[in-house]
């Protein structure tokens, strides 16, 4: 039984912290709101007041909090408590220099960090089959690792401080790329008089094969799971959609990269954001081009 500190109890840490708890680990939570420190105790985690006092003397602290800010002031808050030895893991998604101070933050206190950014979204999080991304030494990564495979499926070691972070946003932005492609080729078959079913039939068999396509189908049908089928309900909501593309294009400025069709996918979601559908699904971009051709 390992004590862990579980800071940020939202969408995704409070179903991961709760299968800490069902994995016999003694977890003490933390959240900024009440009604989430409540569904955590339910849960069966201990509660503390401060981020601090859920951190002092456990052998893990992990954060899933919403942005880089956040995770290097919680960072900053509670390294100081922690006993030499301990171990600190982030599992949100923040930009690359954040992730990397925060390491940095860490070394500074003696205390080993891992950057471990998730894909999965919320079902993945309840189910305990989210994929991590890691970034950090080795020594951490191999401590990491059992911890998070009580919330995972897949772990995989992507490199050095921030190597999470960057294989993460890297992925999102071929997804954002891709569920882009794949909505325009529908509309096209659509003004084509090609249905639905015959272009996934030849496209996912054929080169255009690809996981928006065959698992995340963005018109409902050919794929029954897909959120497609439910009113484009999330899924993964074309916010973090934004804000995934938006650290991607942060990073391929920071480091002097082009990514044309990434910014692009950026432009296009925030359209689609700023026109109310946030908490739409992101395959529900194929709505956002169908209207582009009445424009
Ligand atoms: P969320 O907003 O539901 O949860 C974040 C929680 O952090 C909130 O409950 C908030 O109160 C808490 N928080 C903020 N500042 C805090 C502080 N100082 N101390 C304690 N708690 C604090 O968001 P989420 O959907 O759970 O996402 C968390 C992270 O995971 C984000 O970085 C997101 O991009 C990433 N992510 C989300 C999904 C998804 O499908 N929801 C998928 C993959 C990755």
């Amino acid at each position: 039984m390992t004590s862990i500190a579980f800071i940020g109890l939202g969408n995704m840490g409070g179903p991961m912290a709760a299968n800490l708890v069902k994995a016999s680990h003694k977890v003490t939570g933390f959240d900024l709101v009440e009604s989430l420190r409540s569904q955590a105790k339910s849960d069966g985690a201990a509660l503390a007041n401060t981020a601090a006092s859920a951190a002092q003397g456990a052998d893990v602290v992990i954060t899933m909090l919403p942005a880089g800010k956040h995770v290097l002031s919680v960072w900053t808050e509670v390294l100081p408590t922690m006993r030499k030895g301990a171990l600190i893991i982030d599992c949100s998604t923040i930009d690359v220099e954040s992730a990397k101070q925060a390491h940095a933050l860490a070394a500074k206190h003696g205390i080993a960090s891992v950057d471990a950014p998730v894909s999965g979204g919320t079902g993945g999080a309840k189910g305990a089959t989210l994929t991590f991304m890691c970034g950090g030494e080795d020594k951490a990564f191999a401590a990491a690792k059992p911890i998070l495979e009580n919330m995972g499926k897949k772990i995989v070691h992507c490199g050095g401080a921030g190597a999470g972070q960057a294989a993460k946003i890297c992925n999102n932005m071929i997804l954002g790329v891709s569920m882009i492609a794949v909505s325009e080729a529908f509309a096209l078959a659509e003004k084509l008089g090609l249905s639905h079913q015959a272009l996934f039939d030849v496209a996912s068999t054929s080169s255009g094969q690809c996981w928006s396509l065959t698992s995340y189908c963005p018109v409902p049908g050919p794929v029954p799971t897909s959120p497609a089928n439910n009113d484009y309900k999330p899924g993964f909501a074309s916010a973090l959609m934004v804000k995934d593309l938006t650290l991607a294009q942060d990073a391929a400025k920071t480091a002097g990269a082009a990514t044309p069709l990434g910014k692009h996918a950026q432009e296009i979601y925030k359209a689609f954001d700023a026109a109310g559908n946030g908490g739409v699904d992101f395959s529900g971009i194929v709505k956002h081009v169908r209207s582009l051709a009445a424009k």
